[in-house]
């Protein structure tokens, strides 16, 4: 079989150091150099290069460090702002879904008062049942029989790329109307919340009770594709 990487599963991370030739078989570091050298001509780009470099500087500045040692200090909604700002920025877009419109409507203020333009748009926009990508009235949230409106990433994107926002921020779009999003986006976005509907929209919370409360996140399942 084609050797992948699995990164997740190295012990050896010899790529956070200078030897980063010193990996396992499969190191992509040592696996992939033609992938390599065409990623350093993308960050050639200024462009590129810019928005790369900034984004480090922001990282660089989400730590104090105090005589008891680094020290993280910045919420992410403050990193997004302060990482907008560093960009120059005006313009930014706030993809957001229904279920989270009191959250967006806190963003929004936020962003507003650092000086920003803010365009929100609605998962709901657009108003199309749910029937326009074949959802059945057995798979209606509501029940069967109700009026139901489709999640509408797309319009949400289309929107912000017709608004010429630089930068646009997701807040609790679902799995998936997530991707299409980044899809169809034409700005740079970032995610400021990751819907969860158990753990309150601390996804990495399912992780961290994956070896207790949640132990059935680890069920052994095979993919229809296999069977
Ligand atoms: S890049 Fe190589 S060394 Fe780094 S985590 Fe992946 S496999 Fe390990």
């Amino acid at each position: 079989m084609e050797q992948y990487s699995t990164c997740a599963n190295c012990d050896k991370r010899v790529c956070e150091s200078e030897f980063s030739d010193q990996g396992p078989d499969n190191c992509p570091t040592k696996t992939m150099h033609s992938t390599l050298e065409e990623v350093r001509t993308e960050y050639a780009k200024p462009d590129v290069a810019e928005f790369a470099r900034q984004a480090s500087i922001q990282e660089f500045e989400c730590y104090m460090r105090l005589p008891e040692g680094l020290t993280p200090r910045n919420p992410r909604v403050e990193e997004t702002a302060q990482f907008a700002k560093k960009m120059g920025y005006k313009r930014l877009g706030v993809a957001f879904c229904a279920g989270l419109r009191k959250e967006a409507g806190i963003l929004d203020e936020i962003l507003t008062r650092r000086g920003f333009e803010v365009v929100s748009v609605c998962c709901q926009v657009g108003g199309m049942p749910k029937e326009t990508i074949g959802i059945t009235e057995e798979q209606k949230i509501k029940g069967s029989g109700k009026w139901e409106t489709m999640c509408n990433p797309i319009a949400q994107a289309k929107i912000l790329n017709e608004s010429h926002t630089e930068f646009n921020v997701l807040v609790g779009l679902c799995v998936g109307h997530d991707s299409l999003f980044f899809k169809y986006a034409e700005a740079p976005t970032t995610v400021l919340i990751a819907k969860d509907r158990v753990f309150g929209h601390n996804p990495a919370a399912g992780l961290y009770l994956s070896h207790s409360y949640y132990r059935k996140l680890r069920r052994k399942e095979t993919l229809p594709s296999d069977t």
